[in-house]
C-alpha cells in the first residue's frame, strides 16, 4: 500500500491551465527566461518553464521547477525547501523581481 512516488516532470502537467489572474484567460506552459538574484549576483535562467496567460500575460514560473532551481543554487542542498510564498518573503524586496500578484 505505498503511494507512488510523484516524479517531477513537465509531462505530468496539462499544457494549459486556467489563469488565476484574470477571467477567461488560459495559461500555457512555455519557456521563459527567469531572472533572479543570488546574493548580489543577478542570474538568468533561460528556457525556464513558466505558465504565461494568453489574455493578461500573467507569468507564473513553474513551482516545481523553482524548487529544483533552488536546490541547484543552494549550497546546503538537501535541507527542506520553504514554501514558495515564504521564499519570496525572505528575499530583499528591492532586488526581488516583481512577483505575480493575484
Ligand atoms: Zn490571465
Amino acid at each position: 500500500m505505498r503511494e507512488e512516488h510523484q516524479r517531477i516532470t513537465m509531462t505530468d502537467f496539462p499544457p494549459v491551465q486556467p489563469c488565476r489572474h484574470c477571467q477567461g484567460g488560459k495559461q500555457r506552459l512555455q519557456s521563459a527566461t527567469l531572472m533572479t538574484w543570488l546574493g548580489d549576483d543577478l542570474i538568468t535562467v533561460p528556457d525556464f518553464p513558466a505558465w504565461i496567460c494568453d489574455l493578461c500575460g500573467a507569468r507564473t514560473y513553474d513551482s516545481q521547477a523553482l524548487a529544483q532551481l533552488s536546490l541547484l543554487l543552494n549550497p546546503e542542498a538537501g535541507t527542506p525547501i520553504q514554501p514558495a510564498l515564504e521564499f519570496k518573503k525572505n528575499l530583499p524586496p528591492v532586488k526581488n523581481p516583481p512577483p505575480a500578484q493575484p
